[in-house]
């Protein structure tokens, strides 16, 4: 991490704790303030974990919700926070971050692994973040529950190979995106890459192609949801997050995602989206949070399902 992310990631956990300040004013009230204070180690576990892991329900619309990057224990606490008290099971965060510019933040890599952990224990959920390459798939196995494979690694056989055995030794889940500028038949292909290699729990994830139109930072295409349910048992879920990459657009997709048949939704939100470190612009806020959900509430009860 260069020095510039490390000052930004420390500057964010001493807004939360705000201890130094009332050390410096004189005046001991950090016991009214401090929020640690309200999910204090020592207080007993108030979360509880859903039973069914599984991330695909008959008769429900899984929506995973989170913030593109783990960038602190405080913030992903917060946002975990959310996560749960939405009534949500699924925490999505990523640890190893694949970036256009090398210049990007990268993610907070082995650490982040560690903090996602601890918080999706203390708050209950279930966990997803991306595997980047071959050598740290197993690693990541021992810390979440569905390994995540991104766009830009949709056809990096080797890596497709690797997952497909680790997530049947560890009995994880798999989420395979769709690569940007990949065809369904060949999504389909770098799937039974996975599946010929074991019986992981394998969702299709549907997250914007590239097409001519630069408005919106891809082409979220929902027909291919119909498609893949006629040509394969696979379930698919939508993210519309990157698909869209601004975040007033991603409520209208969400609710086209959810009419038009997908199984589920994976989302990126954040408690500060302004100060965020990876793909903030897209990010739902708590207030658009709770309106997605409201509203994909809606069309999930037209067609006879529940949100979980
Ligand atoms: C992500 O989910 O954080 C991500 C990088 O997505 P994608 O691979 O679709 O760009
Ligand atoms: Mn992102």
């Amino acid at each position: 991490m260069d020095d510039k992310i490390k000052n930004s990631v420390k500057s964010e956990s001493c807004d939360i704790s705000q201890d130094n300040i009332f050390k410096t004013s004189g005046r001991d009230i950090s016991g009214d303030l401090n929020p640690i204070k309200k999910t204090a180690a020592d207080k007993p576990a108030k979360y509880v974990k859903i039973e069914d892991s599984s991330l695909i329900k008959e008769g429900y619309i899984t929506v995973i919700a989170g913030p593109c990057a783990i960038e602190s224990r405080e913030q992903l606490e917060i946002i975990a926070g959310i996560v749960k008290e939405s009534g949500l099971s699924f925490l999505r965060a990523g640890a190893y971050k694949p970036r256009t510019s090398p210049y990007s933040f990268h993610g907070l890599e082995h650490q982040g692994l560690e903090i996602l952990q601890e918080v999706a224990d203390k708050y209950g959920l279930y966990t997803t973040t991306e595997v980047t390459d071959a050598e740290t798939v197993e690693e990541v196995a021992k810390y979440v529950d569905i390994l995540q494979i991104g766009t830009r690694n949709m056809s990096n056989f080797a890596l497709l190979k690797k997952v497909g055995l680790v997530a049947n030794e560890y009995k994880k889940k798999v989420i395979l995106k769709r690569g940007w500028a990949s065809t369904i038949k060949e999504w389909l292909l770098a799937a039974e890459y996975i599946t010929s290699r074991g019986d992981a729990e394998l969702i299709l994830c549907e997250r914007g192609i590239r097409t001519f139109e630069p408005y919106t930072r891809f082409t979220l295409d929902l027909s291919a949801v119909p498609v893949i349910k006629k040509l394969s048992r696979l379930p698919i879920i939508i993210d519309p997050s990157h698909a869209v990459g601004q975040s007033d657009l991603v409520i209208p997709m969400s609710r086209a995602a959810i009419a038009v048949g997908a199984d589920g939704l994976i989302v990126e939100i954040h408690n500060q989206p302004e100060k965020a470190l990876c793909d903030g612009q897209q990010a739902l806020d708590i207030n658009q949070t709770k309106e997605m959900l409201h509203q994909v509430k809606g069309i999930a009860a037209l067609l006879g399902k529940k949100i979980r």
